[in-house]
């Protein structure tokens, strides 16, 4: 075998090897995906398993089978299948799924226009197997790279040459709402179907208009908690259209991506655009095919990591390579008011809170996707309570906040926090006290964006 069929078939090796790992999605079978879904195919199958969720207005395009990290599952909400049994509502769930299936994606491709904002513009790296063509926005001083530039390319130049259909699942759950659906009923499908988000379908401009979110969550509750005029009770009358109007500046345009764009500017995206759901969009069906988080690249990072040479600096501890907030840190106690936390998860746009004790000890966290179980309670019409009687409605098991120490290793901290399934570890001294967070946002902007020259946290796009 020469060198180049040696290369060949090592890539080969490597290909075979990647999509035959559990739960990535072969560029063949996304093909056929696709073009199914393009037939509408996905609405048959959908149809055949008697996939349900409501409702007139309640637009679903294609489901598959759990799958249990990216968009529905992580640590928090396990494996929850919802095969289409019922719902939180009990009777109007079942209709006829391939009618419903019918509007989004297909309208879009009949209509043969592409419409929705992509974000800040972005340009695809040229990849060919086993080849990346790597390309710096900033101008590199000399043809020469050392060991130490080539070391810390490592991340960059492996998102550089994977692509986004490379990283969905086989099968995932995928939830849209049309802008119609009530407020309320959208909650409460959220919790029914074990997913954290879903994309906004508008019929009338055909158009996919933005996202849904447990942040548009709290956001709702805290504008109607406060108001004067109206009451929280009407927030359940309330279209998610509604809002949208009245919290303007919170509704954003989708942000997206296509398929065959690298994982590098899906991580940009992310982090620039300040978010948690990145939708996949197939460009010929118009399809939202899959929601990419970070927690999904990080876990691929892993899968895959044999394909890269381990750089040097995963051995530098967290504080040398400055990497995580380490001050002025966002916390709570435990019996710090509902309202309050939900305020500081407005007002300092975190995604968690470690609760503390009155010295600063770490004793709990709330996450913005515990208050979801207000949905699933039904409890969000009393927000005086306190973070400790909230995390009473966690409803999986808890085992201990995921922490860290600032002097341990890269390495060790990516292993712990995949391990976790969780978005962030808390960072704490000796004696147990909170002195900082390091979430996956931090890691993928140190590992693959300031590298690179797009630090994440210093251009602000959103
Ligand atoms: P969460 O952490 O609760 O899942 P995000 O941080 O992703 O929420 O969302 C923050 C805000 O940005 C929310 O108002 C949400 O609707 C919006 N948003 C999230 N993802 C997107 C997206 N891909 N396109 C447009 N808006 C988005
Ligand atoms: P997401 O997958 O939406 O990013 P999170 O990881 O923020 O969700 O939170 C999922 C669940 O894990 C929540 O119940 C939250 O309280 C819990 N959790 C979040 N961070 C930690 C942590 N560092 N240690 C232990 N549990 C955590
Ligand atoms: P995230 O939304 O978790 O991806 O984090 C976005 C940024 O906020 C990261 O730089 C985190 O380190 C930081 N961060 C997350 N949670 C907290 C918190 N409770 N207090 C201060 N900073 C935080």
């Amino acid at each position: 075998m020469d060198s180049e069929d040696a290369k060949t078939s090592k890539y080969a090796e490597q290909r075979k090897r990647r999509f035959s790992a559990p739960g990535f999605l072969s560029p063949s079978s996304l093909k056929s995906r696709l073009s199914g879904l393009a037939r509408g195919q996905q609405g048959q199958r959908l149809d055949e398993r008697r996939q349900t969720v409501d409702l007139s207005s309640f637009a679903m395009p294609f489901m598959e089978t759990e799958e249990p990290d990216g968009n529905g599952g992580g640590k928090a909400s396990g494996s929850q299948n919802s095969s289409g049994s019922g719902s939180p509502q009990g009777s109007t769930w079942n209709v006829d799924a391939s009618k419903r299936y019918s509007s989004p994606g297909n309208q879009l491709r009949n209509s043969g226009k592409r419409r929705w904002h992509s974000g800040p513009s972005s340009s695809p790296t040229a990849t060919t197997p086993g080849k990346v063509i790597y390309s710096s926005p900033q101008p590199r001083t000399s043809g020469f790279t050392s060991i130490l530039e080539e070391e810390e390319l490592t991340f960059v130049k492996f998102m550089k040459n994977h692509k986004c259909y490379e990283i969905i699942p086989t099968s995932s759950k995928l939830v849209v709402f049309d802008v119609t659906l009530r407020v309320k009923k959208a909650f409460f499908a959220l919790v029914h179907n074990g997913v954290r988000a879903a994309p906004l379908w508008d019929s009338q401009k055909q158009d996919f208009v933005g996202m849904l979110t447990i942040t548009d969550f709290i956001n709702i509750l805290h504008h109607y908690y406060n108001s004067a005029t109206i009451k929280i009770d009407q927030l359940e009358e309330h279209k998610i259209e509604t809002w949208r109007d009245v919290l303007k500046d919170k509704a954003r345009p989708l942000v997206f991506i296509d398929p065959d764009m690298s994982l590098f500017e899906a991580v940009k995206k992310l982090v620039q655009e300040k978010i948690h759901r990145l939708p996949v969009v197939d460009e010929n069906t118009g399809n939202v095919i899959y929601i990419l988080t970070h927690k999904r690249i990080l876990k691929f990072l892993a899968l895959l990591k044999s394909e890269i040479r381990i750089p040097s600096f995963l051995k530098k501890s967290l504080r040398e390579l400055n990497i995580g907030t380490m001050s002025n840190v966002a916390t709570a106690s435990p019996t710090t008011p509902l309202i309050k936390a939900l305020k500081l998860f407005q007002e300092r746009r975190v995604s968690a809170l470690p609760i503390v004790d009155e010295n600063n000890k770490i004793v709990d966290i709330y996450a913005k996707f515990d208050v979801i179980n207000l949905a699933a309670e039904k409890t969000y019409n009393n927000l005086d309570i306190t973070v400790e009687e909230a995390l009473k409605f966690r409803q999986t098991y808890f085992e201990g906040v995921s922490t860290c120490k600032a002097d341990e290793t890269l390495e060790v901290i990516m292993d712990r926090i995949i391990k976790a399934g969780v978005h962030r570890l808390v960072m704490v001294d000796d004696e147990d006290h909170v002195v900082g967070v390091v979430s996956l946002s931090d890691l993928l902007n140190s590992l693959v964006l300031k590298p690179a020259g797009e630090d994440g946290r210093t251009s602000s796009s959103s």
